[in-house]
């Protein structure tokens, strides 16, 4: 059925559910919970700014569904935020955290703001404004915010210090992705890109590419996009060739070093103007001669409009709703091989869950075991997706959402909600 393209990510997520919904038979009764969420709220809190004026701040928190558990899921700092990206992301958080099997639901929160505007002052006052505005939404065991796209642990511990005063005691377990010395967990920093390196490296397998002579470009440089850098290079022997942010990047055909990237764009504010071979768009990224391509950065950047342009073999969505829906079916006519997004980078929320572990445990584990742990987790996920879609001959990403809904499914049923 030919349907008009939407750019709106949750119309996209609830027809990625619908497609899951016919493949799976589901119960319409459950479908129809499934395509809303739970609970939303919308909030407005005012910050005194460096200049003595107060400013009104919107924020959003989203619970998707909470059959498996609290809702978990980041917040983002964005000046573009919208209460309909809010809830596809808490959508996918909801599949995410089904897929990779973690006792939680799915939820996301934001603030509208610019942070690149905001001082360190302002930022804190944001972070604790928005806290006061929904801490009675919020808790250890009803949903556990973490970092997302321009929030950082330091903002998380703000924020779990704001916590901790409203409710009067420590409690960690609100948050995740705090630094270590507040309760973060080792190895919550690179978890998002190191669960998608090891998508990667089991996707190599089946598809017989040898990653230790394989390209790699990576569109984003933020903590997915950074971190992916690294370690394919160092897990899976890859060249980095080409990487953007949203200033734009560069194409270097004999590598990127990427700590030098990184430091680069902490100096200049981007990475590009890299010394490199020459410089690159977001756009031509997307369609470069590589063996994998790694979008880490936003929404809807691989559309129908420059999907058939995609040449790499492996598609690992780094991000969150990188590609639309009729990419989705031009990727899988042309025999790409897609990792989705919510099994992707499902390492980040399953290390926050390692981390909610420890702190209500009060016992921290030491990194190999974080790294054992992940890998356990993400490399069943990926196999379960695998072998679904491979078994409906269909593409993975609707594979994956038949394992997750799946899962959701069978938790509000025993749950008597169906
Ligand atoms: N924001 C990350 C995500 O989209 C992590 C969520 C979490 O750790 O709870 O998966």
């Amino acid at each position: 059925m030919a349907m008009s393209p939407t750019l709106n990510p949750f119309e996209i997520s609830q027809r990625q559910l619908d497609m899951a919904a016919e493949k799976l038979n589901l119960d319409p009764q459950v479908h129809a919970f499934l395509r809303e969420p739970m609970r939303t709220l919308e909030v407005r809190f005012p910050v005194r700014m460096d200049d003595g004026s107060v400013r009104t701040f919107t924020g959003f928190r989203v619970q998707y569904n909470d059959a498996r558990g609290p809702t978990k899921g980041g917040l983002r700092f964005h000046p573009e935020e919208t209460i309909d990206t809010v809830k596809a992301l808490a959508a996918w958080m909801t599949w995410k955290t089904a897929v990779v099997d973690i006792p939680y639901g799915g939820g996301k929160g934001g603030v509208i703001c610019n942070p690149k505007e905001l001082s360190i002052g302002e930022t804190e006052r944001v972070a604790r404004g928005y806290i006061r505005a929904i801490g009675r939404f919020i808790g250890p065991e009803i949903d556990i915010p973490a970092p997302d796209v321009y929030t950082t642990p330091q903002i998380m511990a703000w924020m779990m210090d704001e916590y901790s005063t409203i409710v009067g005691h420590n409690a960690p377990g609100v948050i995740t992705g705090k630094p270590l010395p507040l309760g973060g967990s080792l190895g919550r920093g690179d978890a998002t890109a190191r669960g998608a390196v090891y998508c990667i490296l089991e996707a190599a397998k089946i598809l017989g590419i040898d990653l230790s002579s394989a390209t790699v470009a990576i569109q984003g440089y933020g903590n997915a996009g950074y971190y992916a850098a690294k370690l394919m290079q160092e897990l899976a022997g890859s060249k980095v060739v080409a990487i953007t942010d949203s200033r734009g990047g560069v194409y270097a055909r004999s590598g990127i070093d990427p700590e030098v990237a990184f430091q680069h764009k902490k100096q200049q504010g981007s990475v590009a103007g890299l010394a490199a071979d020459r410089p690159l768009t977001n756009q031509e990224i997307l369609e470069l001669d590589v063996d994998i391509l790694i979008p880490a950065a936003i929404e809807n950047v691989i559309t129908q409009a420059n999907a058939g342009q995609v040449k790499a073999k492996i598609i690992a969505e780094a991000a969150n709703g990188p590609t639309t829906p009729e990419a989705d079916q031009i990727l899988y006519a042309n025999g790409k091989y897609l990792i989705p997004d919510f099994l992707c980078n499902a390492g980040g929320v399953t290390v926050s869950y390692f981390e909610w572990v420890q702190n209500i445990g009060g016992y921290y584990w030491p990194i190999d075991e974080v790294y054992a742990r992940l890998k356990d987790k993400m490399v069943k996920a990926f196999h379960e997706t695998h072998d679904m879609a491979q078994m409906h001959h269909i593409d993975n990403r609707i594979g994956a959402y038949m394992v997750s809904v799946r899962r959701v499914a069978e938790a509000m049923r025993l749950r008597g909600w169906v």
